[in-house]
């Protein structure tokens, strides 16, 4: 695996990459990598020829400094297990690399999300879509890939990245690979290194939330649904965000169960550590 820490090294392996006519897989992260990401790696290799994995914590889209502080780093792990999948490139820039020009110049840039800022993770994270944005949107503008992988897991980051592929008009498709689990249900996570062993345990509640909504969606009404996983959830020991049941195409509340494609996504805190977690209804 070749690694690379400035934007123009990697400019030039990926032009040699482009004459030989080697479609592009991408993978951003921000590293502490678990099964999660790899399994946007095995799916971005099976489907092109070269493979980049970028490894970048984001500053600009941490609303809460200590959450950016404390965010795990497992660097030498992370380029072992990138090397084992097989990953052909890993970029490893730092923030000046990233905002050359400086993090308060760089947030001066807007991008129109509409309603979807104001939303769920928009408005318990303000200006978190706006930093994601710029961050994709500088890696897009160096990879320029044929295929950027994203997970479900992060089901709104994957409508905002959409739209702001749109917005720009650039030419990547993106694939949306399923979110993966551990053994108990709760999704895997970078923060999830962060909870304490009786934490830990507790952290299923947000799974049994969701399926309780998944079994109960057709004959229960939303609303008594969504009380009843923020009652569960706090009994875990979880200070709960949202819990919303939402139109899985623009995340609009539903009210009722009808015959749209549902998910219900939850967010919450175990202590300072903040998971969240959707799940596909109907
Ligand atoms: P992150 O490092 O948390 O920014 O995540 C990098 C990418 O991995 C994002 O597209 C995430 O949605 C995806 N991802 C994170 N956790 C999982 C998971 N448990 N299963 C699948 N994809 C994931």
């Amino acid at each position: 695996m070749i690694i690379f820490k400035k934007a123009e090294g990697l400019r030039k392996w990926l032009d040699l990459q482009v004459e030989k006519r080697n479609e592009i897989g991408f993978v951003p992260t921000m590293g502490a990598l678990h099964k999660g990401h790899l399994s946007l790696i095995e799916k971005s290799l099976e489907n092109n020829k070269v493979t980049v994995c970028s490894i970048f914590i984001n500053p600009t889209q941490f609303n809460d400094q200590k959450d950016f502080q404390n965010y795990p780093v497992t660097i030498e792990q992370d380029i072992y297990m990138l090397q084992k999948a097989g990953c052909d490139c890993l970029f490893l820039p730092s923030i000046e690399e990233i905002y050359p020009q400086g993090i308060s110049e760089a947030k001066k840039i807007h991008y129109d999300l509409g309603f979807l800022e104001d939303i769920l993770e928009g408005k318990f994270r303000p200006g978190h879509f706006q930093g994601v944005c710029l961050v994709v949107d500088r890696l897009l503008r160096i990879v320029e890939p044929g295929n950027l992988y994203l997970g479900q897991k992060d089901y709104q980051q994957c409508m905002v990245i959409k739209k702001l592929i749109e917005l720009t008009g650039m030419k990547t498709s993106i694939v949306i690979c399923p979110t993966l689990r551990e053994r108990d249900g709760l999704a895997m996570s970078s923060r999830n290194l962060r909870l304490t062993e009786s934490q830990r345990k507790n952290a299923t509640a947000i799974f049994r939330a969701l399926n309780d909504i998944k079994d109960n969606f057709e004959t229960s009404d939303p609303a008594e649904l969504k009380s009843r996983s923020v009652s569960q959830l706090e009994s875990a020991g979880f200070s709960v965000d949202y819990v919303e049941i939402a139109d899985a195409e623009n995340l609009l509340p539903v009210t009722s169960a009808d015959n749209k494609q549902v998910v219900a996504l939850v967010a919450a805190f175990l202590g300072e550590i903040r998971l969240i977690d959707n799940m596909q209804i109907n």
